[in-house]
């Protein structure tokens, strides 16, 4: 299981995608033929749970709209004093039927020429996740044939745009993890914090089920935490990430 304090699971993680084949995944992107069909379906939290920031696109949606960030919703670390921990942001979803991103209008994004890395990379990953069955292996494309048109011409520029542009996205979103679990280690020493599973997970169930009370967060980015304060019932509190 990937959480707590391990980075050593992320640097693992990395040094796999370093070795990693460009013509595997350059093959499959152009195997599959994805196009986007601007179905928008990809920019709500029914399809992605969350749009995941990287420190740099954070910066530029708080730039843009400080509203429109909220920690991202996997808790996997909390303190003996009920603070929760994260290893950054994620756009804020909206109150509707579908959940759609804040930015979603008509179906279109209303930030388009600044949108996030992820929104630039999607459907495309280069990382290991388990299948139906819980095999894990590498995956190139995310929701195959649920969205978007496919067999289409790619061309090779294209292929390389994407390959290039999907490596970064990944290994900048493992250091980011790595660098959020190492500063987590010391955070903690330094001011005698504890974490005990068995707490966490008793917390996390008691806000699931009351769906009420302020809780603060404490958002990883650039070398320390900021700290941020929510309501519980103005978005979801997600189960941790296995
Ligand atoms: S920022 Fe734009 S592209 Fe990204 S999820 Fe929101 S609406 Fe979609």
């Amino acid at each position: 299981m990937k959480g707590d304090f391990d980075a050593e699971l992320y640097e693992e993680e990395l040094n796999g995608l370093k070795m990693y084949p460009k013509k595997a995944f350059i093959d499959t992107v152009k195997d599959v033929g994805f196009n986007c069909d601007l179905c928008g379906r990809c920019c709500t939290g029914e399809y992605n749970d969350h749009v995941f920031l990287l420190e740099d696109d954070a910066d530029l949606i708080r730039s843009i709209d400080p509203s429109a960030l909220m920690p991202s919703p996997y808790f996997d670390v909390s303190d003996q004093n009920g603070v929760f921990y994260v290893v950054g942001y994620s756009l804020r979803i909206k109150d509707d039927d579908v959940q759609s991103c804040v930015f979603l209008e008509n179906n279109r994004c209303t930030i388009y020429e600044k949108r996030p890395t992820i929104c630039r990379v999607y459907p495309y990953m280069i990382h290991r996740e388990p299948d139906e069955k819980g095999h894990v292996d590498w995956r190139e494309i995310s929701g195959l044939n649920e969205h978007g048109t496919y067999e289409n011409e790619i061309s090779d520029e294209e292929a390389e745009e994407i390959y290039q542009m999907t490596d970064s996205y990944e290994k900048k979103y493992l250091e980011q993890e790595i660098a959020f679990r190492k500063t987590l280690r010391s955070y903690f020493d330094k001011n005698g914090l504890k974490f005990v599973r068995r707490d966490h997970d008793r917390l996390i169930r008691k806000y699931e089920k009351e769906k009420t009370g302020e809780i603060t967060v404490m958002v990883y980015h650039r070398g320390g935490f900021i700290p941020e304060n929510f309501v519980i019932g103005e978005w979801e509190i997600l189960p941790v990430q296995i």
